[in-house]
């Protein structure tokens, strides 16, 4: 259905009755969203002094974040080994829940093969697995009853294992630490620094409630900074974010 006549669709739909649907909210088009506050998320400020220097940082350690980082110092370290001439890189990884895995709440089914080409030296049990999928079937679910459909080719999970997505995160936070990566917890990124259209770092919002806050900036040539906050700002200050 043309995007028009969806729309038209949804909102000239009658109102709920008993025993009808429930109310769907009406999706909003992006043009009548409000828009990103910017002047909050992107500072033009410069870095402090203060700041301690990193070259690369991630922002949020889930498996993308943490894979990057695990990743990047791989091959910053190969091409150490073959005298590619790239100096030692200083990698960080910023995450806003307290501790790694946190904030990955889920039970998964998990395609090994992510995890093979980011270790190839491992095997499958090595990995942060339970135990590989034996059977699926799938349910229509219905007010009254649930009926076994055959399973849509894109939701085939043989040859993928049970998972938590927590220790996954967890797994992975252990092994980009073992590679040397800088994960900084409990420090969500508030805001970009720029200087005109160069992103010059970012500012981590105070998030939990016995932890200094960080200012990371980024200088050209991928060179990032970390900070720490907690002196000047009192413990109200941090609190209010
Ligand atoms: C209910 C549910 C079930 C799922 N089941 C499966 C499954 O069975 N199998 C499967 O393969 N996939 C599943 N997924 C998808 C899978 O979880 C995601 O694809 C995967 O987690 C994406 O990884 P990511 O690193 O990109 O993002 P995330 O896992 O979302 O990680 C992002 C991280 O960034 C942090 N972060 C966010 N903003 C900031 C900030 N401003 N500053 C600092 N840190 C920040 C977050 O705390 C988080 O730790 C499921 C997802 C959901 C929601």
């Amino acid at each position: 259905m043309a995007y028009g006549l969806w729309l038209r669709a949804i909102f000239s739909h009658p109102s709920p009755q008993p025993g009808n649907l429930p109310h769907v909210t009406p999706i909003l088009p992006k043009r009548h969203q409000l828009g990103l506050p910017l002047d909050q998320l992107i500072l033009d400020q410069p870095p402090s002094a203060e700041a301690i220097e990193m070259d690369v940082l991630f922002v949020g350690a889930g498996p993308a974040g943490l894979a990057g980082a695990i990743e990047l110092a791989r091959l910053a370290k190969k091409d150490q080994e073959q005298g590619g001439g790239l100096p030692d890189l200083n990698i960080g990884v910023l995450e806003k829940a307290g501790a790694l895995g946190e904030h990955s709440l889920s039970g998964a089914v998990v395609n090994p093969r992510a995890f093979r080409e980011l270790f190839p030296e491992l095997s499958d049990g090595d990995f942060p697995f339970k135990d590989p999928v034996k059977r699926e079937s799938v349910y229509l679910l219905t007010a009254g009853k649930s009926v076994r459909i055959p399973t849509p080719p894109t939701m085939h999970n043989q040859g993928f294992y049970t998972a938590s997505l927590c220790e996954i995160v967890r797994w992975l936070g252990a092994k980009a630490e073992e590679l040397g990566v800088n994960v900084f917890t409990g420090f969500p990124a508030g805001a970009l620094l720029v200087d005109g259209s160069t992103v010059k770092g970012r500012r981590s919002r105070w998030y939990a409630t016995a932890r200094s806050s960080l200012v990371m900036t980024i200088r050209p040539g991928l060179v990032n900074s970390v900070e720490s906050e907690s002196e000047r700002l009192s413990p109200i200050q941090l609190n209010s974010g």
